[in-house]
């Protein structure tokens, strides 16, 4: 008789306790689990079975009983398994219908059942029967002992030690899954943008990592210190009753409590039927969430709670600082108005919806503004900027976004009837009052309808600022919408400029020479440089296309010290050649004529090719000598006095007075093209040609006529008494070889 006969006698006396024990319903314990260790039992005979609970019957584990669960069939048992939860232990006989029916059993918990925490103690009958020692590595057996060996004592002590275990193991893997929880939360909580969406995350989380609804409210004290009142930044379940705004002891006596309790210990609170959770946040702001709880909590619920409150600060923090960032990138921290960079955002997010067709973007640019800031003071042009903010803010709309995307430029975005310049430039026609002073200010826009434009909304922005540029060289306190044309021409002038740069560095440019002659001799008495660009594709592109892209990026001030440097060369080598009373006129244009070193540049050309300035002409034009006159004049002197001579070019376009002209000081009037063109036998006597050589010759000026094409016109200029000029009928513009080659037979022509 084995051993383990003894004991069944008495466990069949005890076993009516043993099936009330059973009954007990299992109530769930603080941690989470049934407040009874449930020992299954599978085994084919019933005398184990009532042995052992006789001999477990009076166990009890921290206040906790046993409470059996009774399997006579490995079916049974899978049956069982699948239903009945918190099986801590299992005492399980290897042979049953078949000789390893429970080595299968074994197998189908952990794999197919996937249950890893219950402990599994293996009984044999007989001790042969032993499993390998693989099956019990490998399906986590805690223990095999034959049932010979299992003595009260002995088994009292295993599945003690096996319950210690399984609790354990629980305790493990739900930190484990707690952990992972808080860590997912964290991820999840970073994610949501700005504190109220971090605040109901933080709410969701704690609720979801104690697997309870999530009932309660997470609020901010502003400043702790000073003791300032609770507001409500989030609410969850039946918390929401507490509303968004203060939170009082008038709304929940409570919870007030327990939060104010909560701030003034700087830590966790744990109650029976509450959680107050603390986070330090930066500035003095600290955030309490505060969660009403379905079950009391476990150590290891609250260990995962510290932790999770820990991570919350840090989260918190890093979300003020991010919204704080947020909102130092996309809002002009003066106005408080979205800037240039959240106007993008917006544009783009309006140019993929459905509004496009009907939105206008208008910029609104102040007029003069530089000057009352300067005038005024910073601090006023501040003032008055928050004003105007706020006046387009609130007379154009709330349905419209108004920004300030640079100093004193503004953006209106909206539907189309409300952005119209009308209603947008009388925002202006009443001062701003600012410090007890009225301030009139006028205002220029340039507006795009995004219905006509295709691009991002950064593109639109270029071209509204294209618009406004427009606007404001048209007319001031103007208006101007952007066309698609005006798009393209601007692009393809940054792509010529572009082209024009990288050009110049390697070589594309170069300059050619048209001869001037006399009318009387018809010999030459000097040339005009011109300049020319030939693209490596061997395209030509036209001075007149490309100089005022030069004009218009700089790219003039070193293309046109480069031609001064060509052409002074050229003269010294020409002088050399023989022809020593051969002039070379420069064309100089406003922008080079205004640079600040424009004096230096010529002397140091000069200097540096010993270029005899006598036979040295700069050509300005007329539009030209008509700004800015005083200055004009000044500088004029100066370049005099280097000795260079100037000549006024396209002369008769513009409308240059008689003693304009005799203060500047110039030598020499180049009658534009367009009037030599006009020159015919019949209008003879009236034609503007005939007026500027009159006007030349009283004002002892000398005069050239360009573009001379045809015989006719240079007879009735010489009889005009012209006695210069310059035009395809003589020569065309020619590279320097080619000039002297012209120069030579000009030479033997008249020798013959
Ligand atoms: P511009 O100063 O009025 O130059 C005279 C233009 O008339 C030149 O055109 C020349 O080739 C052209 N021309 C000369 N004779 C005749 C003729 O008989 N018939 C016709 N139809 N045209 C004639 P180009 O070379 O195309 O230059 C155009 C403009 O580009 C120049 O007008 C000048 O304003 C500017 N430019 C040319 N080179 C330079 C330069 O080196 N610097 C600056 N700032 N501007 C330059
Ligand atoms: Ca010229
Ligand atoms: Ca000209």
């Amino acid at each position: 008789m084995p051993p383990s006969s003894t004991p069944l006698d008495r466990a069949k006396d005890d076993h009516d306790n043993l099936e009330f024990l059973e009954e007990h319903p299992a109530s769930l314990d603080a941690d989470g689990m049934p407040g009874v260790w449930r020992v299954m039992i599978i085994d084919d005979d019933e005398d184990v079975h009532s042995t052992t609970t006789f001999a477990l019957g009076n166990l009890d584990m921290q206040n906790r009983p046993l409470e059996f669960v009774h399997a006579y069939s490995a079916a049974q048992a899978r049956e069982l398994l699948r239903t009945e939860p918190d099986i801590a232990v299992i005492l399980l006989d290897v042979v049953m219908e078949q000789d390893d029916a429970g080595l299968h059993l074994v197998r189908y918990i952990r794999e197919t059942l996937k249950l890893a925490d219950v402990r599994i103690i293996l009984r044999t009958g007989q001790p042969g029967y032993a499993p390998e020692i693989d099956a019990i590595r490998d399906f986590d057996i805690n223990d095999y002992k034959t049932k010979s060996e299992l003595t009260r004592i002995k088994l009292y002590t295993t599945v003690t030690s096996a319950i210690r275990s399984y609790e354990q193991i629980r305790a493990i893997s739900s930190s484990r899954r707690g952990l992972d929880q808080i860590v997912r939360a964290s991820t999840e909580l970073m994610s949501l943008h700005g504190v109220q969406n971090f605040a109901a995350g933080v709410l969701t989380q704690a609720a979801e990592i104690l697997q309870m609804p999530a009932n309660g409210v997470l609020v901010v004290q502003e400043d702790a210190a000073a003791h300032k009142e609770l507001s409500i930044m989030a609410t969850a379940g039946a918390a929401r009753r507490l509303g968004n705004g203060r939170l009082t002891a008038r709304e929940d006596v409570q919870i007030h409590a327990i939060i104010t309790r909560t701030l003034a210990q700087r830590r966790n609170i744990y109650e029976q039927h509450v959680v107050s959770l603390y986070f330090a946040g930066k500035s003095a702001r600290d955030f309490v969430a505060c969660l009403t709880l379905t079950r009391s909590l476990s150590d290891i619920d609250r260990r995962l709670l510290d932790v999770f409150a820990a991570n919350v600060s840090v989260g918190l923090d890093n979300v003020e600082l991010v919204s704080h960032l947020h909102n130092a990138a996309f809002y002009d921290q003066l106005s408080k108005l979205p800037n240039r960079t959240r106007l993008v955002e917006i544009l783009d997010a309006t140019l993929a919806g459905p509004a496009r067709d009907d939105t206008t973007l208008s910029l609104v640019d102040l007029d003069h503004f530089a000057e009352t800031n300067d005038a005024l003071g910073h601090q006023f042009g501040d003032t008055l900027l928050v004003a105007v903010a706020a006046r387009l803010q609130a007379c154009l709309g709330k349905q419209l976004t108004v920004a300030r995307i640079g100093g004193d430029i503004f953006a209106v975005l909206g539907e189309a009837d409300a952005v119209n310049p009308a209603r947008i430039l009388a925002q202006f026609e009443t001062p701003f009052s600012i410090e007890g002073q009225d301030v009139r200010l006028s205002a220029t826009l340039g507006l795009v309808r995004l219905g006509e434009h295709d691009g991002s909304g950064a593109d639109a922005l270029k071209d509204a600022d294209i618009a406004l540029k427009r606007a404001k060289t048209q007319q001031r306190a103007g208006h101007f919408y952007f066309s698609r044309s005006m798009g393209v021409e601007i692009r393809e002038r940054v792509r010529l400029m572009h082209a024009l740069r990288t050009g110049f560095a390697s070589g594309e440019l170069f300059v050619v020479y048209q001869p001037q002659i006399d009318l009387a001799t018809r010999r030459p008495v000097g040339a005009e440089a011109l300049l020319r660009w030939r693209m490596a594709d061997g395209t030509f592109i036209s001075p007149d296309r490309f100089i005022p892209i030069a004009e218009y990026s700089g790219l003039i001030i070193d293309i046109g010290e480069w031609v001064l440097r060509s052409a002074c060369q050229e003269v010294v080598r020409l002088r050399e050649a023989g022809h020593r009373d051969f002039t070379m006129s420069v064309n100089v244009s406003q922008v080079q004529f205004r640079h600040p070193f424009f004096l230096d540049m010529l002397q140091a050309a000069l200097h540096d090719t010993k270029a005899p300035p006598e036979f040295i002409e700069l050509e300005i034009t007329e539009s030209m000598a008509m700004e800015e006159p005083d200055l004009l004049i000044r500088m004029l002197a100066q370049v005099k006095h280097t000795g260079v001579s100037i000549a006024i070019d396209d002369f008769g376009t513009g409308f240059s007075s008689l003693s304009y002209l005799q203060r500047l000081q110039v030598d020499r009037l180049k009658i534009d093209r367009a009037f030599v063109t006009e020159i015919t036998g019949s209008a003879r006597g009236s034609s503007i040609a005939e007026m500027v050589i009159q006007l030349g010759r009283n004002l002892g000026l000398s005069i050239v006529a360009e573009g001379v094409e045809d015989e006719r016109q240079a007879q009735i200029l010489r009889s005009l008494g012209c006695p210069l000029a310059q035009g395809f009928l003589f020569a065309r513009p020619m590279p320097a070889p080619a000039l002297y080659e012209w120069l030579s037979a000009d030479a033997l022509n008249r020798v013959a």
